[in-house]
């Protein structure tokens, strides 16, 4: 790529680049979620992935583990990667917010959506991260990425699953169900949901493979 100094394994740059970004990210006391969290969860992958997976933002055991998408929806992201024949070696997987939005409640912490104000403050850290990785294809998972990185005034069910120009992000970038809204479902509406997350990612893998042979370089 154009932008890696000479001599250098460009996925090494990319690592050591995003590490130097999580220490400043681990320290970072911009907006109240500093207070409350557990640690940073900065995001994790192959940092040289065509394909990169933005979430909303960590929740209970994101908080107490470090790393993004644990948990129930982070397996069955992981049941839908798999059934597309990806694995977490194959993608990048972060979220916009750093830290978890949680309101104390008798005595315990719950999940809440994040605040305008607290994404604004995390934005410049996920637009830099993206900037290092530059990927080929970006999933914006769930409402609040989608929001962000795709369109203020999107709506989920009617607009996931379309591509987009990924602008300065990626070339292409799709929002898809956030798990953890498939999961407050049951039955059939389950299955529905869960098989449109399935298909989704299966559309990206194509992508990918597409945009990849549009970037090989012409021998003439
Ligand atoms: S959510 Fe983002 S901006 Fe707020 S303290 Fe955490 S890292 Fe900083």
């Amino acid at each position: 790529m154009a932008d890696e100094p000479t001599g250098t394994n460009p996925e090494q740059n990319h690592a050591a680049r995003l590490d130097a970004l999580a220490i400043q990210v681990a320290g970072c006391t911009a907006c109240p979620l500093a207070a409350t969290r557990t640690q940073t969860v900065f995001g994790e992958g192959n940092p040289d992935a065509p394909l990169v997976i933005v979430g909303e933002g960590p929740g209970e055991q994101e908080d107490q583990t470090g790393r993004p998408f644990v948990g129930r929806a982070g397996m069955l992201l992981d049941e839908c990667l798999l059934a597309n024949g990806i694995t977490r070696k194959h993608v990048y997987i972060c979220n916009v917010l750093k830290c978890r939005a949680c309101i104390i409640e008798g005595g315990r912490a719950r999940n809440r959506p994040p605040a305008p104000d607290e994404m604004r403050a995390c934005y410049p850290f996920l637009a830099e991260q993206l900037g290092i990785l530059r990927p080929l294809v970006i999933l914006s998972v769930g409402a609040p990425s989608a929001k962000t990185l795709i369109d203020p005034d999107i709506r989920m069910l009617q607009q996931r699953g379309q591509w987009r120009d990924g602008g300065a992000y990626c070339r292409h970038i799709m929002a898809v169900l956030h798990p953890a809204f498939i999961l407050r479902h049951g039955g059939e509406e389950f299955q529905r949901f869960r098989q449109m997350l399935i298909d989704d990612i299966g559309s990206a893998r194509r992508k990918v493979i597409e945009a990849k042979k549009q970037a090989q370089p012409a021998l003439f």
